[in-house]
C-alpha cells in the first residue's frame, strides 16, 4: 500500500490543534428510517468549512524548507485548505480553479490572502494553469487528491470514525478524486477488514466511477451539479487515489440532482445542518433505496458547508434551480413532517 496506517497516524499528529476531531451524531430520522444507527460525521464543523484542511494541512506541513510557494487546481474546498495551511506556515499560495466554482468558495479563499485565478470551465483547464505555474514561478503544486500526505490526512477521518464506533459497519463517503475514499479505505479497512466502504457520486461525470468501470483513469465531460465539489477528472496519469480506490472500494454508487436535492432538503429539515449537495449524496443513496440493505451502524461523512446561500435557499424553499442549461424542477419538503 503507497499510504498505509502508519501514515495516518502520523498525519493525526501533525493537524492536531488545526484540524478539528468533529463529532459524529447519529441522525434520528435517517436511523428510523434504516432501522439501524444512521451517523453523520461532521467535517462540516472544520474551521475552513471542510474536511480538505486535514490533507492540504498535512501536504503543506510535509513540504522541504526550500519551498516557498504552493499551487493546486480546485473545486473550493482543496484551495481553501491549502491557503489555509500556506497562511499558517507563510508561504505564497496561487489557487486554481474554473468558472463553475460558486463566488461563495473564490471569497473564502481570497480572504485566506492567497491568489485566485479562474481559468476556462472545466477542473482541467484549472489543473493546466496550476502545472503553468509550477513552471513559470517555481511554486510548487499539491494534488487534491493523489498525494501520499493528501490521501493520509483525509485517512484520519476513517481513524476518528473507527475510533468513535468500533462496532461501524458500512460507510458512505462522498467519491470525486477518491482522495477521500482512498485515505478513509487505508484506515478503516486496517483497523476492521470487514467495514464495507461505498464511494457515491452524481451520476452525470462521475469520473471516478467511469474509470473504476474501464478499468483506467478515463476523462468524463464535466457538467454543473448541486454536488460542485465532486466535479472534475481524476487525472489520465494517476499514480495513487486511483489504484487505491479501484482495489479497496466495496461498490459504487451514483445518484441523480434530484436525489440529491430531496437529501439536501432530509438534512435540513430533519437534522437542522446547512450542507453542500456534495455531502448528502451517500444520505440520497440511502433515501432513493440505491443500497441494498447495508449493514449497520452505517455512518457517512458531510464534507463540507461552503455553498451558495441563494442556491440553497431556493433548493429549501422548494423553487427551480438553474444547473448549466438545465433545469432542476423545485420540490417543497413534506410538510409536518416532525421527530
Ligand atoms: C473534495 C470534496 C469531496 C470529495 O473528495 P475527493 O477526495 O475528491 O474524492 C467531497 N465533498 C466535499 C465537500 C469536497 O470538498
Amino acid at each position: 500500500m503507497p499510504v498505509t496506517l502508519a501514515d495516518i497516524s502520523k498525519a493525526q499528529q501533525v493537524i492536531r490543534g488545526v484540524a478539528d476531531q468533529t463529532p459524529m451524531v447519529p441522525s434520528p430520522f435517517m436511523s428510523r428510517l434504516c432501522g439501524q444507527d444512521f451517523l453523520l460525521k461532521l467535517e462540516n464543523m472544520q474551521p475552513i468549512g471542510a474536511f480538505k484542511l486535514r490533507g492540504a494541512y498535512n501536504a503543506v506541513m510535509n513540504l522541504p524548507e526550500s519551498v516557498s510557494g504552493v499551487t493546486c487546481c480546485s473545486t473550493g474546498n482543496h484551495g481553501r485548505g491549502v491557503a489555509y495551511a500556506a497562511a499558517k506556515k507563510g508561504l505564497r499560495a496561487v489557487i486554481c480553479m474554473s468558472e463553475l466554482v460558486p463566488k461563495a468558495k473564490i471569497d473564502g479563499i481570497k480572504a485566506l490572502g492567497a491568489e485566485v485565478s479562474i481559468t476556462g470551465t472545466s477542473q482541467d483547464d484549472a489543473m493546466a494553469e496550476s502545472q503553468r505555474l509550477v513552471h513559470s514561478d517555481g511554486l510548487v503544486e499539491i494534488s487534491p487528491f493523489d498525494d501520499p500526505f493528501v490521501i493520509a490526512g483525509q485517512g484520519t477521518i476513517g481513524l476518528e470514525m473507527m475510533e468513535a464506533r468500533p462496532d461501524l459497519k458500512t460507510i458512505l463517503v462522498p467519491l470525486s478524486g477518491g482522495g477521500l475514499a482512498a485515505g478513509i479505505c487505508v484506515a478503516a479497512k486496517a483497523i476492521n477488514p470487514a467495514v464495507e466502504v461505498i464511494g457515491i457520486s452524481m451520476d452525470r461525470g462521475a469520473a471516478m466511477h467511469a474509470s473504476i468501470k474501464a478499468g483506467h483513469p478515463v476523462e468524463v465531460e464535466e457538467v454543473a451539479s448541486l454536488a460542485d465539489s465532486l466535479g472534475g477528472g481524476i487525472g489520465l496519469n494517476n499514480q495513487l487515489s486511483f489504484p487505491l480506490c479501484n482495489a479497496l472500494l466495496d461498490d459504487v454508487v451514483l445518484v441523480s440532482e434530484a436525489e440529491i436535492r430531496d437529501a439536501m432538503q432530509v438534512l435540513f429539515f430533519e437534522d437542522r445542518i446547512v450542507a453542500e449537495g456534495a455531502c448528502v449524496v451517500g444520505m440520497a443513496a440511502m433515501l432513493a433505496g440505491k443500497l441494498r440493505k447495508p449493514k449497520g451502524p452505517v455512518a457517512t461523512i458531510i464534507t463540507g458547508r461552503n455553498l451558495d446561500m441563494d442556491q440553497f435557499l431556493q433548493i429549501i424553499s422548494g423553487q427551480d434551480i438553474q444547473l448549466g442549461d438545465r433545469i432542476l424542477a423545485g420540490k417543497r419538503y413534506g410538510a409536518g413532517r416532525v421527530l
